[in-house]
C-alpha cells in the first residue's frame, strides 16, 4: 500500500476533536436484507447527523484546525458540504461565507442561511462562484474548505471507519458511497490499517461518476455531469487530485455503478422495508445489494450517508410516479 498524508493517528485524533459535535454512528441489523440474502447485513444510520449527512465530520475537523489569523471559512456548495460547513463554522464561532451562483434553488439558499452562514450569490455558474471564493481567500484571509480533497476532511470522514470497526469487530464487507472519494478514503484508511482483510466496496451511479472513469483511465479525468437521483454523488474529482484518487486506487477493493432504476429501488426499499427516508446517494449501498452487483460477505455493513432529498421527489419515487430531477 502506498504512503499517504493521512494515517490512523490522524483519524483517531480527529475522532476526539469532533466528538463533542457529532452523533455517534448508529448501527442496526436489517431484518429484511438479512433474510433476503440469507446473510448478516447491518445498516449504519449516518443520515442521523444534524445536517442530515456525514459531511460535518470532515467539515468540523477542518474548522477546528484553522490556522491562526484566518478570517473565516468559505466553500462553493449548496449541497451537503455547504450545509455541513455552515453548521460546523457556527458551532466553532467562525465566520462562514458559502458562495453560489444565481441558479441556486431558493430552498437550498434558505437551508444554508438557516444554518447561520452568510451566502454570496455570484454569476450564473459554479465557476463564477468559485472565482468569488478564491477572491475571499486571496484578498480577505478566508480559508477554503474543500468537500473531499484535504487531509483534515478525509481524516474527519475516516472517524466513521473507527466507529464501524469498534461496534462490529468481525466486520467483513463495507459498502460506501463514492463521489469525490473523501468518505471512502477516510473509511478505507481507518479500517484497512487495522484489518486489511475487510472488503471496502465503493458504490456510485452510472450517470457521471468521475472517480470510476478516472480509475479506469489510470489518472484523474473529467466526465459529463448528468442529472441523477444520486445528486450528492455528482461532480468531478479535480484534474489535479493528489489524495483521493490514489487512496481509492490503493485501498478500495471494488467499484460498482448503479442505474437510475436501481437507485430508485434502493430509496423504495429503505422506505418500505427499513422505514427510513434516504436521498439517492445515501441509498446506493442498498441498491448494489438489491441489484445483485455486490455479493454480501459473512457480515456486511451498508452505510446510509444522507437523507436530504426533496420530499416531493421522494413521494413520486415511492409511488412509482414520473419524476424530473
Ligand atoms: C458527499 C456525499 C457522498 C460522497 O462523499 P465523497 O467524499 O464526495 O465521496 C455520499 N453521500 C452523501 C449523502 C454525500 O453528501
Amino acid at each position: 500500500m502506498s504512503q499517504t498524508e493521512i494515517n490512523l493517528d490522524d483519524i483517531e485524533t480527529a475522532r476526539s476533536r469532533i466528538a463533542p459535535y457529532i452523533v455517534p454512528l448508529h448501527i442496526t441489523p436489517s431484518a429484511a436484507l438479512s433474510q433476503q440474502f440469507d446473510s448478516e447485513i447491518l445498516l449504519a444510520h449516518e443520515y442521523l447527523q444534524t445536517t442530515g449527512a456525514f459531511k460535518l465530520r470532515g467539515a468540523m475537523n477542518s474548522v477546528l484546525q484553522l490556522e491562526a489569523g484566518t478570517t473565516g471559512v468559505t466553500a462553493v456548495s449548496t449541497g451537503n458540504h455547504g450545509r455541513a460547513l455552515a453548521w460546523s463554522a457556527r458551532q466553532a464561532g467562525v465566520p462562514c461565507i458559502i458562495c453560489m451562483s444565481e441558479l441556486v434553488p431558493q430552498n437550498k439558499l434558505e437551508a444554508i442561511r438557516a444554518l447561520g452562514a452568510e451566502t454570496r450569490i455570484v454569476g450564473k455558474s459554479q465557476d463564477e462562484a468559485e472565482v468569488e471564493a478564491r477572491r475571499l481567500v486571496s484578498e480577505e484571509g478566508y480559508t477554503m474548505i474543500p468537500p473531499f480533497e484535504h487531509p483534515h476532511v478525509i481524516a474527519g470522514q475516516g472517524t466513521l471507519g473507527l466507529e464501524m470497526l469498534e461496534q462490529v469487530p468481525d466486520l467483513d464487507t463495507v459498502l460506501v458511497q463514492l463521489s469525490g472519494g473523501g468518505l471512502i478514503s477516510g473509511i478505507a484508511l481507518a479500517i484497512k490499517s487495522q484489518k486489511p482483510a475487510v472488503r471496502i466496496i465503493g458504490i456510485s451511479m452510472e450517470r457521471g461518476c468521475a472517480m470510476y472513469a478516472s480509475q479506469q483511465a489510470g489518472n484523474p479525468v473529467e466526465v459529463e455531469e448528468l442529472p441523477t437521483l444520486a445528486d450528492s454523488l455528482g461532480g468531478g474529482i479535480g484534474l489535479d487530485n493528489r489524495l483521493t484518487f490514489g487512496i481509492v486506487r490503493d485501498y478500495v477493493d471494488k467499484l460498482v455503478l448503479l442505474s437510475e432504476a436501481e437507485i430508485a429501488d434502493a430509496i423504495r426499499h429503505a422506505y418500505f422495508k427499513e422505514q427510513v427516508i434516504l436521498e439517492g446517494g445515501g441509498a446506493v449501498g442498498i441498491g448494489a445489494l438489491l441489484a445483485g452487483k455486490v455479493t454480501p460477505g459473512s457480515k456486511t455493513l451498508v452505510l446510509l450517508s444522507g437523507k436530504n432529498i426533496d420530499m416531493e421527489l421522494h413521494r413520486k419515487i415511492i409511488n412509482h410516479e414520473e419524476y424530473q430531477h
